[in-house]
């Protein structure tokens, strides 16, 4: 599928940003570049980024777009005396999917030194380890080549306290409209989210929009509930990278499929989405001939909980891009899902009214 260079190079720009959850400055840095002209820009020591559209007039109920800046990731815990490294994870990991990735290691003079977490190889397990190589996270490290602990330290600059990111670099499909890379969740949302204000540049609506990269929201949504007290939102938009179930679910159970457009979730574990305003957003989707996805999830959770519990609470949906494979090193999702993101989120600010926010 033909996508906009210039969108394409802001996804992948985003996408390759290092931006561990804490260690967003990189990211933020990423998404300014493509703010140019929108609107004020303001951004906290969280490196929360907030971004108000130039026609806003001050007196109109508020429309927060919000979209995590941050990716799980991992941090360096200590540096054993053969110069790997233990690490513990920041955010939600599935174990069995890390191992042997590449990741990169950020330095004391913020380089990025490339390893790989290993564990022990095959031919130094004992029969047992091979009859149940199930690994915790407390047995894998993460390898620089270095050969010693003064090594690492004194010739990679390596300390503790530093994050780790995969070392994936974003690539383009275009013949199948498909896009690989890491930190989809939730990057291919903040690419909505500027791509959105970029569309609507210039068009006056009946709702004042604040836009906002929120931090940390993979350590417990901790950005989002600084956000949600500077701009007091009347009503919220939460973008999302959302896991597709499409390559294992049952075929009656596929609720967030590839190429099938947004999903839009009525509950997960952490909220109820408003439901009046649910079914008016899937139903404004159908009007306007976007394709949609709807779900029941029993994991997940977001920034849309702190809207709703947070202030006096403001009714919040999730707008979800799938992504398969989300929370691992290597995850796909597709241009076409990224196009009927941006024009539901379109849809949305030209038709949520101060008079359908009071009536939810
Ligand atoms: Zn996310």
């Amino acid at each position: 599928m033909k996508i906009d260079a210039k969108t394409l190079e802001m996804i992948r720009a985003l996408s390759d940003a290092p931006g561990a959850s804490g260690f967003e400055e990189e990211v933020v840095a990423a998404a300014r570049k493509y703010v140019e002209g929108i609107g004020e820009i303001k951004e906290d020591f969280l490196h929360n980024l907030y971004i108000y559209r130039s026609e806003n007039t001050g007196g109109k109920p508020v429309i927060m777009l919000d979209a995590h800046a941050d990716e799980v990731g991992f941090i360096v815990q200590a540096i054993k005396p053969n110069g790997t490294l233990r690490f513990l994870t920041l955010g939600g990991w599935n174990k069995n999917a890390m191992v042997s990735s590449k990741v990169l290691v950020r330095n004391a003079k913020g380089e990025y030194v490339p390893g790989i977490i290993a564990s022990k190889p095959v031919h130094h397990m004992s029969a047992a380890e091979k009859a149940n190589p199930s690994l915790e996270v407390s047995d894998m490290v993460i390898d620089v080549g270095a050969v010693s602990a003064q090594d690492a330290v004194e010739n990679y600059h390596l300390r503790i306290g530093e994050p780790v990111v995969p070392a994936t670099k974003f690539a383009y499909d275009e013949a199948h409209g498909v896009m690989f890379g890491k930190a989809f969740d939730c990057r291919i949302g903040c690419a909505v989210i500027l791509e959105v204000l970029r569309r609507m540049q210039g068009k006056m609506l009946s709702c004042d929009v604040a836009a906002v990269l929120s931090a940390q929201e993979e350590i417990g949504t901790r950005g989002c509930r600084v956000t949600v007290n500077r701009v007091a939102p009347d009503i919220a938009v939460v973008l999302e990278g959302c896991p597709a179930d499409d390559t294992f679910a049952e075929p009656y159970f596929i609720q967030t499929a590839l190429k099938k457009g947004p999903m839009l979730r009525h509950i997960d574990v952490s909220a109820i989405c408003a439901p009046r305003y649910q079914r008016w957003a899937l139903e404004l989707a159908r009007e306007k001939g976007i394709p949609v996805q709807e779900a029941v999830r029993s994991g997940g959770g977001n920034n849309a909980s702190v809207f709703q519990t947070s202030l006096l609470g403001a009714p919040s949906i999730v707008v979800g891009v799938p992504v398969r494979y989300a929370h691992s090193c290597n995850c796909m999702t597709t241009a076409q899902d990224f196009e009927a993101s941006v024009q539901l989120v379109c849809a949305l600010l030209e038709n949520i009214t101060p008079e359908m926010i009071a009536a939810l």
